[in-house]
């Protein structure tokens, strides 16, 4: 007897879908927004119409949003209801001069973008998919930045058969980043493809318009339900699409109600490889739009951090039950156990005790179940857009997420129940109207 899938957890899996790049994920996230009445508002306007209750929204460089819902109060005297997340996830992306032959082949050479988990990445059926900036007038600055998705497997990265591969026995898999990874799709010879022609052909455009591309692989067999009572999700980019869609859904959600505070989600690119660029969590744009929503002077957004609090949403690692000796033995999250709340002394993840005090307070209220991460103390921990936030801003964080399996493999694994958990804890959240 197969247990309900909730309905948003095949909502994440038709936004995962849509997403194959951070980009792609912006657009779908943006589409969901402006359907709800959610508006644009850019960062070059002198003046935004700010009024209690605007939706609204801003994009900077095409991979990250930051949407709000004004509160019935100032952010100065009520403070902000912060839920961040990030839209990369680790992948093989194409070089600048990708085309490439060896043995009468036809090859695509790629870079590894995050921590690659780089033996998944074998035996997959590749699609191509990101944008292309393109020139479309005579002069060599009018250019055009357009999304590009090739949805069918148009090359693969082969493995090599164990026949010839005796040692991988003893010595494990560990492919060559460089020699091993190149994509093959095609034979050499008088029809070798060259990657601009294909792009060209693809879009429509003369390839000789082409000037650059920021252009990823992805898995295209659609993300699924599993198990046999369906206890499971199999995705690729389960971290973080799946904070994301929560974090959407969340605010989405929240405007039945009209609290005091503002309710913010940030959706950042680039936490995959450190977060340290013009869009990513450590660049300005988290102060750049609380300072603008919280009234434009310095202490506006002082006293506005002051009364905040934020939900630093990353996927976290559940207790794996071939590999349980990974994990500490007091903090095993498990699949459809709820939502984790990540604990680090020494400040890699930004949650204290007050902050997780509130998040499992908030929960249980909500009938939400948590659970506890820490890691084991002889390994090293991971971190995520938590800290950065919280150090830069002031704002009192916990780093949550939903426990999962496979993390930065092609194809990932998370609970299928876990996920309306993770949106009901982020809602109660985002409505929190109490003074901290
Ligand atoms: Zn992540």
């Amino acid at each position: 007897m197969a247990n309900a899938v909730p309905e948003n957890t095949h909502d994440l899996l038709a936004y995962i879908e849509e997403g194959p790049t951070p980009w792609h994920c912006v657009v779908e996230t943006v589409e969901r927004l402006e359907r709800a009445g959610f508006v644009e508002l850019s960062e070059d306007a002198a003046q935004w119409p700010l009024t209690p209750g605007l939706a609204g929204y801003v994009v900077r460089d095409a991979g990250s949003v930051v949407a709000f819902r004004m509160g019935g109060r100032a952010p100065s005297e009520a403070g902000f209801r912060i839920v961040g997340a990030h839209t990369d996830s680790p992948n093989l992306r194409l070089k600048s001069n990708p085309d490439v032959t060896s043995e009468g082949y036809a090859l695509l050479g790629v870079q590894t973008y995050g921590g690659v988990l780089v033996s998944t990445w074998f035996d997959r059926d590749l699609g191509l998919a990101g944008r292309i900036t393109l020139r479309t007038g005579a002069h060599p600055l009018q250019l055009e930045t357009r999304l590009v998705r090739i949805d069918r497997p148009i090359g693969r990265i082969p493995s090599l058969a164990i026949h010839l591969n005796r040692e991988i026995k003893e010595d494990g898999f560990k492919p060559n980043a460089q020699t091993h990874l190149p994509v093959v799709w095609g034979f050499d010879g008088a029809d070798r493809p060259s990657l601009r022609a294909f792009l060209g052909s693809e879009m429509g455009v003369d390839p000789a318009n082409i000037l650059g591309w920021d252009l990823c692989l992805y898995d295209v067999q659609p993300p699924s339900v599993g198990g046999v009572h369906e206890d499971f999700i199999y995705a690729p980019r389960l971290d973080n699409q799946a904070s994301c869609h929560a974090a959407l859904l969340a605010l989405l959600d929240g405007g039945a109600s009209a609290p005091d505070t503002t309710a913010v989600i940030t959706l950042f690119d680039h936490e995959e490889i450190g977060s340290r660029t013009s869009r990513g969590a450590a660049g300005s744009l988290t102060r750049d739009v609380l300072g603008r929503l919280a009234g434009g002077q310095h202490e506006d957004l002082t006293r506005a951090a002051s009364r905040s609090a934020m939900i630093s949403a990353d996927m976290a690692h559940g207790v794996h039950p071939n590999y349980a000796d990974r994990h500490e033995p007091n903090h095993k999250p498990m699949l459809n156990g709820g939502p984790v709340i990540k604990i680090h002394a020494g400040g890699r993840y930004a949650t204290e005790t007050e902050t997780s005090a509130v998040f499992r307070g908030l929960c249980a209220d909500l009938g939400v179940p948590t659970q506890e991460f820490i890691n084991r103390s002889d390994l090293a921990c991971g971190s995520t857009i938590g800290p950065i936030v919280a150090s830069s801003l002031g704002i009192r964080t916990v780093d949550v997420g939903n426990a999962m399996w496979s993390m930065h493999s092609i194809r990932e694994m998370a609970g299928s129940r876990d996920h309306d958990l993770m949106v009901r804890a982020m809602t109660g959240f985002l409505t929190w109207d109490q003074r901290f």
